[in-house]
């Protein structure tokens, strides 16, 4: 019996979860498959790393995409955590964290007055949607090709994310009648929104990725979001700020604190919950009190505000009130970015480095990348190859061209240098 071929846990764990789950995955990116891997199976993390189940240990870009803004079992997180369970799981009636982290909430995020939390930032987008025709008595979507805003049916329209890397721009089941409700034109064209705003009277609201992270990482141009801004108030519809990846991320107060931009509304989800599922949606006194039950708009959630959740979110906020936290969260991004940027290049395979405090993006195509139109440019395929690379060498990247890495303040320079020299190497064996 050849003793050397062995077969791994993960491998295993896979070839059984293909059997019981759609894919063998409960979210697609995660099966790799555009990488042409085999998801690993994760046994435990801490910090900045991920064991695997097969012993093997690796440094976290992917950081539960978006969440573990602090690393993984943050201690003040785990005590949070730790004391909530003493009191129960969910109780179906209010909790006082709710009232503390909707606080947080308001006094954190420039344009926030009024927040409801629900469990994931699906339901937070699908919700801001609806308040949005509500309050303007009108029905059209106008979003951006590559910004993904979770999966429900108005939004999976040039959606980005899973469905760019799975090579989808649409999903069926998605009737006819309800995607023509969504326009979806290039990001950073504000043109394109003059001309969409010309031809249909009907637009309720613009949601957008202020910075995008669903098509890799973009960055808004300057007067981008400006002009949305202005375009929104002259023609009477609202502008969402679809913050989930970007809250309490790329600034304390997020996108729009950061490019100063009063969006009317904002979704948040990721960061807000620790590692446990929340979203949250909020934005002024007057659209938010439309919501049942002090307004008509209805939405509910049987685990909303749940105390396990709302102590894990309240936990990690607190923590990033504290301004030391993003400085050391963009020198470690502006760390990997420096050398990443410093790695010479491969001329057959140029790469883009885009990066905002706490996101980074490496793009594998010879001009920068402005929207979902650039950024399928890529080459996937080179992409793929660095990325199996960088897997053997203990780093574990989103595995897709189309998705953000994740810093966290927990990476150390160690790890930062080491996944430097990953990368040059896996882009010199290509
Ligand atoms: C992740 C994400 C969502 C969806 O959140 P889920 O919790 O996965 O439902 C929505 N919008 C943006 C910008 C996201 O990054």
């Amino acid at each position: 019996m050849p003793d050397t071929i062995q077969i791994k846990k993960s491998h295993r764990l896979f070839e059984r979860a293909k059997q019981v789950i759609p894919g063998g995955v409960n979210s697609p990116v995660r099966s790799c498959l555009a990488v042409g891997g085999t998801p690993t199976f994760i046994k435990s993390a801490d910090g900045a790393y991920l064991h695997d189940v097969d012993g093997d240990t690796y440094i976290d870009y992917v950081g539960s995409w978006g969440p573990m803004v602090l690393g993984h079992r943050h201690p003040h997180v785990m005590e949070a955590l730790e004391h909530a369970l003493q009191h129960g799981t969910s109780y179906g009636a209010p909790c006082p964290a709710e009232v503390e982290l909707a606080e947080l909430v308001c006094k954190t995020m420039p344009n926030i007055e009024m927040v409801r939390m629900v469990n994931s930032g699906t339901e937070a987008t699908m919700s801001a949607v609806r308040l949005a025709r509500a309050y303007t008595n009108k029905s059209t979507i106008l979003k951006f090709n590559g910004c993904y805003h979770g999966h429900g049916d108005s939004f999976l329209v040039e959606a980005g994310s899973g469905l760019a890397t799975l090579g989808l721009a649409n999903s069926p089941g998605v009737p006819e009648s309800i995607a023509k409700l969504t326009i979806s034109v290039s990001y950073n064209n504000l043109d394109a929104v003059k001309k969409a705003f010309a031809e249909h009277k009907d637009i309720a609201a613009i949601i957008l990725e202020p910075v995008v992270g669903n098509a890799g990482l973009i960055l808004p141009k300057p007067e981008f979001l400006e002009g949305l801004r202005e375009l929104c108030t002259t023609n009477d519809a609202l502008l969402i700020f679809d913050e989930v990846m970007t809250g309490f991320r790329v600034s304390k107060g997020g996108a729009q604190e950061l490019y100063k931009i009063k969006p009317d509304l904002t979704c948040l989800g990721k960061i807000i919950g620790g590692g446990l599922p929340v979203g949250a949606y909020g934005g002024k006194k007057e659209i938010m009190e439309m919501i049942a039950p002090s307004g008509k708009v209805y939405q509910a959630g049987t685990l909303s505000g749940n105390p396990l959740a709302m102590a894990a979110g309240l936990a990690q906020l607190r923590i990033l009130q504290s301004p030391l936290t993003y400085k050391m969260l963009e020198s470690n991004t502006n760390r990997l970015a420096d050398g990443l940027k410093a790695i010479k290049s491969n001329k057959k395979f140029p790469i883009q480095v885009a990066h905002v405090t706490g996101m980074i993006t490496v793009f594998f195509t010879k001009e920068p990348v402005i929207d979902l139109e650039t950024a399928k440019t890529c080459d996937t395929e080179a992409f793929a190859k660095v990325w199996r690379h960088l897997l053997q060498n203990g780093v574990y990247w989103p595995p897709s061209q189309f998705e953000a890495a994740f810093m966290s303040t927990v990476h150390s320079k160690q790890d930062i240098d080491k996944t430097i020299e990953a990368f040059e190497k896996a882009l010199g064996e290509l």
